[in-house]
């Protein structure tokens, strides 16, 4: 059973040479459009004017000069423009942000996340409007990717259909403790430190592919899968704060949530042990537990997934290239 699964998942790792390597992305002049306010419809360039503080910017017409003619330096974009990329933000203390008309959380030095799903248009808008009133708009293309259709069969069938009362009763409340551990995020950028693999080895399932568990196909894989023994410590992939460690869910097994601020959280699944609590502040690199298989899951791996204000991302690609000697090193597990 487990030889299928591993062999599919590395059939399935194929799909993954489709995705863009990890790059910095910064600002591209061309797409950059700085709209002052006029460009905004009558009524909210009325609400911008009233802003406090906006006509003592206009007055240091030196500052207002700076912003406007170099966007770029005002906001600064660092990661993948694509399905499934998160975006590191940078922009000038005290800006608001939105991102396709959602607000999103801006640190006070001005740091801030964009994500991208795995289905998300062609396109998005950014907003960042400054302190001063100003607004600098920007289209940013979002590149499409190819995932790959991902099968996996000899799970127990009671952890794909079919759930008893029992189990249902049992996956309720599960949520119940998932949802209330994702009521709160920290408004500190924790990510800031950059991400490393909590786990190094054999990447055997993708994130975003299609899933066809027993047959039946699911929702695809929300995050990425890296093949180890159980017992392999896993680390904190970056600082943050413990929201959830529970030993026991039903789909999940071992799981443990860390909020690494401004709605970004990562999930490790199939643990075999926890080394943490809810409340704990974590700094990256910190062993917080260790791989199992509890769970769905045909057999040890460590499962990551990155979510950022409820939009799974790809925790590949901020983790970029997997360590060559340990991933050397476990070949032909
Ligand atoms: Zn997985």
């Amino acid at each position: 059973m487990l030889k299928t699964a591993l062999m599919l998942n590395f059939l399935a790792l194929g799909g993954c040479a489709a995705a863009p390597a990890t790059e910095a992305t910064i600002a591209r002049p061309e797409s950059v459009a700085v709209a002052p306010v006029e460009a905004a419809d009558e009524a909210a360039a009325s609400d911008l004017l009233k802003k406090a503080g906006y006509d003592a910017a206009m007055a240091d017409a030196g500052e207002r000069q700076r912003v406007f003619n170099d966007p770029a330096e005002s906001v600064a974009l660092k990661g993948d423009l694509v399905q499934g990329g998160l975006v590191f933000g940078q922009t000038l203390p005290g800006a608001k942000a939105a991102l396709d008309g959602e607000p999103v959380m801006v640190s006070d030095d001005g740091r801030f996340l964009l994500g991208f799903g795995r289905d998300h248009g062609s396109s998005a808008l950014l907003v960042v409007t400054h302190v001063d009133g100003s607004v600098v708009r920007r289209a940013l293309d979002i590149g499409d990717r190819d995932f790959p259709v991902d099968r996996i069969d000899g799970l127990d069938q009671s952890k794909v259909s079919g759930f008893t009362e029992a189990q249902l009763k049992k996956i309720g409340e599960d949520k119940a403790k998932k949802d209330a551990a994702r009521a709160a995020s920290d408004a500190s950028p924790f990510w800031a430190g950059g991400f490393a693999w909590p786990v190094t080895g054999r990447v055997s399932g993708v994130f975003g592919s299609q899933r066809i568990l027993n047959g039946e196909a699911k929702t695809p894989h929300s995050g990425v899968d890296v093949a180890a023994p159980a017992g392999t410590p896993i680390r904190a992939p970056a600082d943050g704060i413990v929201r959830l460690a529970e030993g026991d869910m039903y789909f999940e097994g071992g799981l443990i949530f860390i909020d690494h601020g401004q709605w970004l959280e990562s999930a490790f699944l199939h643990l075999s042990r926890i080394d943490v609590k809810p409340g704990d502040q974590v700094t990256a690199g910190q062993v917080i537990g260790a791989v199992g298989a509890t769970g769905r899951a045909t057999g040890p791996h460590m499962h990551w997934s990155l979510k950022w204000m409820g939009i799974l991302v790809d925790p590949a690609l901020v983790a970029g290239e997997m360590p060559q000697a340990a991933a050397a090193d476990r070949v032909g597990n």
